[in-house]
């Protein structure tokens, strides 16, 4: 058994420098929910070449689940952009309409469970720090794409899919059972899992893995094993409808939809209270009005909940939803609310956390686990992982430790790229362990 944790460490410590590469692409390439078309079409050219079965497009994502995906126009820019940096018309084809996303599959045709393991590629909407302090800008790697950045790590973690994937397949004959790849498309905002979710992919998952670069483990070598405290969520857009008229000469013929959201946006503000557990509230955008002259006739607000269980976000959302008829209805406007990403509670299952944290002990980087963690943001991997476990099997969320420029989803994020190998070891070694106990 030693000899295995000397192979997978020299074989990945090889591959680190490929995983750096992979990495830098990612973010200087940065695409963001449901346009990852260069992304999609990297990764799957780099599958198809290992010698996986690679699937794309319908075959991942059901259509009618796909929430907050950008318009016809603003794909077809980005569908037009990717092919431009690199992205391969055979596969960009599969994804119109925004199907982002890839899949890879190792079938050993040996009878055994299946793994599947769940990696984000999304990049997030923003402006990249463009100075000479911030090392992507230093060493040639700051995103081209204006308004799109990796702020997360979602780029790492990509890479680090990647290479858990070569490193598997190069073992195939020492394996059972069968390992699903999954690059998600669209994890920021919550949009793209549930999708994936409904095409049927995970129905049939004994064992479920994913996990995130930074959060709670901040340092590089630490990893946790066993994270909760996911906030199940809703993020919806709002619109609100008034008339409008001249301010000075007929202020009564106007239905005011600026006044009307500002309302919504001060009350939905003092919903944030129950006995049960912690709860969210947040809107985050609010636009208003065309001119100083005029009633406002249009309003746009974005906003999200949150709370400790899916029922705590259930009641904040659907009391939100009574505060933005309230508010419309005072000031005579119509209103529309649309579902644009959900993700739920979720809980990583002990007897799989252990496995990985044996295996961890016998990885040299690591020098500290962590058993258990709280990740007080929200994830839509929990759909998949809720769905591994409704139907028996396990799952878990891992939290690899890295030392971060900035944090989560500022302009100047960066992380210690170290994380990138010892990640992909702590997943392939999982998967070896996890794979032995299924072999029949
Ligand atoms: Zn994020
Ligand atoms: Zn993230």
């Amino acid at each position: 058994m030693n000899n295995i944790y000397k192979d997978i460490d020299r074989v990945v410590d090889l591959l680190e420098k490929e995983i750096i590469e992979f990495r830098r692409d990612f973010h200087k390439y940065a695409e963001v929910g449901w346009t990852e078309f260069r992304t999609s079409s990297k990764i799957t050219e780099y599958l198809e070449k290992m010698g996986l079965e690679v699937k794309l497009g319908g075959e991942i994502l059901n259509k009618e689940s796909m929430m907050g995906v950008p318009s016809e126009e603003e794909l077809k820019k980005h569908m037009q952009r990717a092919l431009e940096q690199g992205a391969v018309k055979k596969y960009t084809e599969k994804m119109y309409g925004g199907l982002t996303g890839v899949v890879g599959i190792l079938d050993t045709k040996i009878q055994g469970p299946t793994t599947a393991f769940r990696f984000d590629i999304d990049a997030n909407d923003g402006i990249e720090n463009n100075s000479l302090d911030h090392r992507p800008k230093k060493e040639g790697f700051l995103s081209v794409n204006s308004g799109a950045m990796h702020a997360c790590g979602h780029d790492g973690h990509a890479a680090i899919g990647l290479t858990v994937a070569k490193v598997l397949k190069s073992m195939e004959s020492k394996l059972c059972g069968k390992f699903v790849f999954i690059f998600q498309p669209a994890e920021e905002g919550a949009r793209g899992a549930y999708s994936i979710v409904k095409s049927g992919l995970l129905d049939e998952v004994d064992y479920f893995l994913s996990g995130h670069i930074g959060f709670a483990a901040n340092k590089l070598g630490q990893i946790v094993c066993n994270t909760d405290g996911f906030l199940s969520t809703t993020k919806f857009d709002v619109s609100f409808k008034g008339k409008s008229s001249h301010a000075g000469a007929s202020p009564q013929n106007g239905k005011n939809a600026l006044l009307g959201a500002a309302s919504a946006a001060l009350n939905l503000h003092t919903l944030c209270q129950h006995e049960e557990g912690a709860t969210r509230i947040n809107v985050g955008v609010l636009n208003a009005g065309t001119g100083r002259n005029v009633v406002p006739e249009y309003a746009e607000m974005k906003l999200e909940t949150r709370g400790e269980t899916d029922s705590l976000n259930q009641y904040v959302t659907s009391r939100a939803i009574d505060i933005i008829k309230g508010a419309a209805m005072m000031h005579g406007l119509e209103y529309k609310v649309k579902v644009v990403g959900r993700a739920q509670r979720g809980k990583s299952d002990k007897e799989l956390s252990k496995i990985i944290e044996e295996q961890a002990k016998n990885i040299g980087e690591v020098d500290e686990i962590v058993e258990y963690a709280k990740l007080t943001g929200s994830e839509d991997a929990t759909y998949m992982m809720n769905k591994v476990q409704e139907n028996g099997g396990k799952a878990v969320y891992l939290m690899f430790g890295t030392k971060k420029a900035a944090d989560h989803h500022n302009s100047s994020f960066d992380f210690d790229e170290g994380v990138l190998k010892i990640a992909t070891k702590v997943y392939v070694l999982s998967a070896i362990k996890i794979n032995e106990r299924g072999r029949i």
